[in-house]
């Protein structure tokens, strides 16, 4: 699996564990929190370190830091994907991730 996808199914994880956060915050009893927390610990141990922090700067930013490229824009910003850096991407080959050149997302080839 490469890194990126990696990467989208720990943030899928983040959002699974803020979601049970919110229901306990508001008074609901949760299960399951230290299952994730363990599954996000050991998918961590095997993604790249750096892109592990560039992933962890962009959640400060925004709630999504790894979002798709659909009909060659990034749905984060709506930006388009220059033909370059969506040909990178989209070569399954390449270990390289591409971020968005307009907001900093990483983006996600589907
Ligand atoms: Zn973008």
């Amino acid at each position: 699996m490469a890194d990126v996808q990696k990467l989208a199914a720990l943030q899928d994880i983040d959002v699974m564990i803020r979601e049970r956060r919110n229901d306990e915050e508001i008074g609901f009893t949760t299960e399951g929190i230290d299952v994730l927390e363990r599954a996000r610990s050991k998918l961590s141990k095997e993604i790249d370190g750096r892109l592990l922090r560039l992933y962890e700067r962009l959640t400060k930013r925004y709630d999504r830091a790894v979002v798709p490229v659909i009909e060659h824009r990034c749905l984060g910003c709506s930006m388009s994907v220059p033909t370059a850096k969506r040909k990178s991407g989209e070569d399954r080959r390449t270990k390289s991730v591409v971020v968005c050149e307009s907001c900093g997302r990483i983006l996600f080839f589907v």
